[in-house]
């Protein structure tokens, strides 16, 4: 990937989405008992599919027929410091959004933990949540379910994309969609995290698109009727689900893979090396080791993960 990949359609204007329950945050009543659904865009600023595909559900003024609809912009203020010459900057302001949810009960001290604090309520309230992501590098689409089995059933049910990853997220800190009950496994309450593909290509619209048709016609809140037409593209054959085992970080930002990954590739040997951190071989721990979101092949700063291992289940 370049420093400048290309950018495949354009940035819609948000301002126009401000005010709201809180600032860039709607709530849609029915009016009707159901229960409460939740699809969140910007949790990194420069992911911008998902802001395409939440713009697009409030320009079109979609209505639950039963619970309730909550619509989130989350990291607004990134993706509003967008600049074309340093396009990767704008995915935060201050620290990742994404990483703050394990400590919101301390005083907010960035834009980050501030923008978090407005946010929480309403992810408290939500029953169900997609949250639009996606990929620095160009890859196929993940669906991450987290790591409990309902995380799993619930992207089963969703049929698409292709790729489940059951993951239990970053020690760099608590996800938004682990966050309360979405990350207990004796709440009903669900949480999926789309990786649609590329940020800036046209096919990581399409993939928006499709996966928050399912996921709302799913919830039962919406009729398949009601979402726009074209959203939905046909079912994969099958699904397949990767769990996984390892995260890979490089010690001090020296890593240095054998060769370029896409990701989703399948490593038949166990001992197989990818790569040489700080000159120490890094190897596959098993036979059909899934290689899963390698960042493998571009400079990382120490600690920062370059691969994840997963095995297929
Ligand atoms: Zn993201």
């Amino acid at each position: 990937m370049s420093d400048n990949p290309p950018i495949e359609f354009a940035f819609p204007e948000l301002r126009k989405w401000e005010n709201g329950a809180a600032p860039y945050i709607h709530v849609i009543e029915s009016g009707q008992p159901g229960p409460t659904v939740m699809v969140t865009a910007l949790t990194h600023g420069n992911e911008v599919s998902g802001a395409i595909v939440v713009d697009a559900l409030l320009e079109k003024r979609l209505k639950p027929r039963n619970g309730t609809l909550v619509f989130a912009f989350n990291n607004i203020e990134a993706y509003h410091s967008f600049d074309p010459r340093t396009p990767f900057k704008s995915r935060m302001i201050d620290e990742d959004f994404n990483r703050t949810w394990g400590r919101l009960d301390r005083p907010a001290t960035t834009v980050e933990t501030r923008r978090a604090q407005v946010v929480k309520p309403f992810i408290e309230r939500a029953d169900l949540l997609l949250d639009l992501h996606s990929m620095h590098d160009d890859g196929v689409p993940l669906m991450l379910a987290g790591p409990l089995a309902k995380g799993v059933a619930l992207a089963k049910k969703v049929g698409a994309p292709v790729d489940i990853i059951a993951d239990a997220g970053h020690a760099a800190g608590m996800r938004m969609r682990d966050y309360g009950g979405f990350g207990d496994p004796s709440s009903p309450k669900n949480a999926l995290l789309i990786e649609t593909g590329q940020h800036w290509r046209a096919s990581s619209v399409t993939v928006a698109k499709d996966v928050t048709a399912r996921f709302l016609a799913e919830t039962g809140i919406v009729e398949p009727g009601d979402l726009p037409l074209g959203w939905r593209q046909p079912s994969p054959p099958a699904q397949r689900v990767v769990e996984v085992t390892h995260a890979v970080a490089t010690k001090r930002g020296n890593f240095m893979p054998v060769r370029h990954f896409e990701g989703q590739e399948i490593i038949a040997k166990a001992g197989t090396v990818l790569g040489h951190d700080d000159g120490e071989p890094v190897t596959t721990p098993y036979d059909n080791c899934v290689l899963v979101m390698p960042s493998t092949n571009r400079p990382l700063r120490g600690g920062v993960t370059v691969v994840r291992l997963g095995r297929l289940v």
